[in-house]
């Protein structure tokens, strides 16, 4: 078998430029980011246990932002979510917040509104407890009538 004819594996690292100013480098996975992107994964479960639909597969990459103060960012319409590795340092409280953000932008198209305590553009300070997370997400996918 030639190179060529070789087909491609779920081994094969993904390699593609994630092309966003607001991304520095996607970062090479090792266990420490392996335990993150596990951390990320559970969150997912969570969000769609909580709606109780069927959502699309979300890929997630974990980078050094270019900007500090960006924690995630979706692409809308792609299922897939770009988190800052600053995340080792969070609390669950505060990583919950920012993945269900940006997969309310990921999967519903939600806009950013400073009265919701999901999707305010402003990420209040040691995250927001679930118990009010849950009906903001319940929200959003009601709004946006499922999947976008
Ligand atoms: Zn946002």
């Amino acid at each position: 078998m030639t190179r060529r004819d070789r087909p491609h594996t779920r081994t094969r690292t993904r390699t593609h430029r994630i092309r966003d100013p607001l991304v520095k480098s996607v970062l090479k996975m090792d266990d420490a980011l392996f335990k993150q992107r596990r951390r990320i994964i559970e969150m997912l479960y969570d969000a769609k246990k909580v709606l109780g639909i069927d959502l699309p597969r979300v890929q997630i990459r974990i980078v050094e932002m270019a900007n500090g103060e960006v924690s995630g960012i979706s692409f809308v319409g792609k299922n897939s979510i770009v988190i800052s590795h600053e995340i080792a340092d969070w609390t669950e409280q505060e990583l919950l917040r920012t993945v269900w953000h940006e997969l309310g932008h990921a999967w519903f198209n939600a806009s950013h509104d400073e009265s919701c305590p999901l999707m305010s553009a402003y990420r209040p300070p040691g995250g927001v407890p679930r118990a009010k997370l849950v009906p903001a997400l319940r929200r959003i996918a009601a709004e946006a009538g499922g999947v976008q």
